[in-house]
């Protein structure tokens, strides 16, 4: 079994709560500078809603309805049927895949806490996480069978374009009989059925961007001083006693700041025997995990090229968001924000006037 370290170093709701309400006790100075901070930042959505790096699951929001993405930033919550205030993706079967996840992930490996007192430790564990799973890889001695890592984190700008991303791998595997690296990505299900083509295009696309940046972070092509400055990290500041005894109970022996962690990284992904060649998806019912369907694909890179570049004056804001196209109208009956969605109205209008004409 593979040991890995993983925590995240973010606020739960109720630590955004206690710091809310002990905003008054915040030294001005402190405020002063996140003011400043916030008017240097450039007034887009890349910049304003995500300081500059935008996770996976963000693109895939924006291909399913770039609208919709947009009102989510605006109103994060929403009341429920029960009339309790919600964040808008937080439903009941969401937080069941996430607690599916995390049962797949521990099939594998064993959760480690490690304090972390600064951003740059946390970022420190992120990277270990990810040395991790590249070290076990290359250290992997039984030829018969294969080598599985999970929840692995990854990042990068695709093709040295103006996005940044960051995400999760669900599960990367290496089969040593053929040399194949495959990246597999895991949903869950509500019902025995296999997902319609429109559905599974959003998750393809999303296996394919970690495929890419898998593959660049292999191949050596990642910006050291970018992912420093998007992540807004300090390089050269010393780790906490507690990450680093981390490391060197693993035998990454010199890790002493962000800058030996990320060099370290690229030094083993580089070793790498192949780049990933495989996609698939995972279907899992919610309600028994038994029920599985599988899907394996092919990676179309110009496509994958393509959309990054549609997707990219969206985040730039040199273009409005756009909504659904009528074809995929029947997206809006399950969105929460169709009643107050301006973009849909217009469509409506459009077509009711279409309709008066040809009458
Ligand atoms: Fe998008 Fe339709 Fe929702 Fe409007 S109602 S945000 S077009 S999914």
């Amino acid at each position: 079994k593979k040991l890995a370290a993983s925590i995240e170093y973010d606020f739960d709701d109720d630590e955004l709560v206690a710091f809310a309400e002990n905003l008054e006790n915040i030294p001005p100075e402190i405020l002063l500078k996140e003011e400043k901070q916030k008017k240097e930042r450039p007034n887009n959505p890349l910049f304003k809603y995500r300081r500059g790096v935008i996770s996976v699951s963000d693109l895939s929001a924006q291909i399913w309805c770039e609208q919709q993405l947009t009102y989510k930033f605006l109103y994060p919550f929403i009341l429920n049927d029960d009339g309790e205030i919600k964040r808008v993706d937080d439903k009941p079967h969401m937080l069941r895949g996430t607690s599916l996840h995390l049962e797949r992930e521990l099939e594998i490996q064993i959760k480690v806490t490690i304090e972390c007192k600064t951003r740059e430790d946390s970022y420190g564990v992120r990277l270990l996480n990810m040395i991790q799973g590249i070290h076990g890889l290359l250290t992997w001695n039984k030829p018969n069978e294969r080598y599985i890592t999970r929840e692995m984190p990854i990042f990068g700008n695709m093709y040295g374009g103006k996005l940044y991303f960051r995400g999760i791998i669900d599960e990367i595997n290496f089969d040593p009989r053929t040399n194949q690296l495959e990246v597999v990505e895991f949903k869950t299900r509500a019902s025995k059925t296999a997902p319609k083509a429109q559905q599974t295009y959003t998750h393809e696309i999303q296996v394919n961007i970690y495929r890419t940046l898998l593959d660049e972070l292999i191949q050596g092509q990642v910006d050291k001083s970018l992912y420093f400055q998007r992540f807004n990290l300090k390089s050269t500041m010393l780790l906490s006693d507690s990450v680093t005894n981390e490391y060197n109970q693993r035998g990454f022996t010199n890790v002493e700041t962000l800058e030996n962690a990320f060099d370290l990284l690229v030094k083993l992904a580089f070793q790498m025997p192949t780049i990933t060649t495989n996609g698939a998806i995972e279907y899992i019912l919610q309600s028994d995990k038994t029920w599985k369907h599988r899907k394996e694909f092919e990676r179309d890179e110009r496509h994958l090229e393509e959309l990054i570049i549609k997707s990219e004056p969206f985040w730039l804001a040199t273009r409005q968001p756009q909504g659904v196209d009528i074809e995929d109208a029947y997206k809006c009956q399950w969105c929460d924000y169709k009643d107050i969605c301006t973009w849909r109205e217009e469509k409506s209008n459009e077509f009711s006037r279409k309709k008066r004409r040809l009458n």
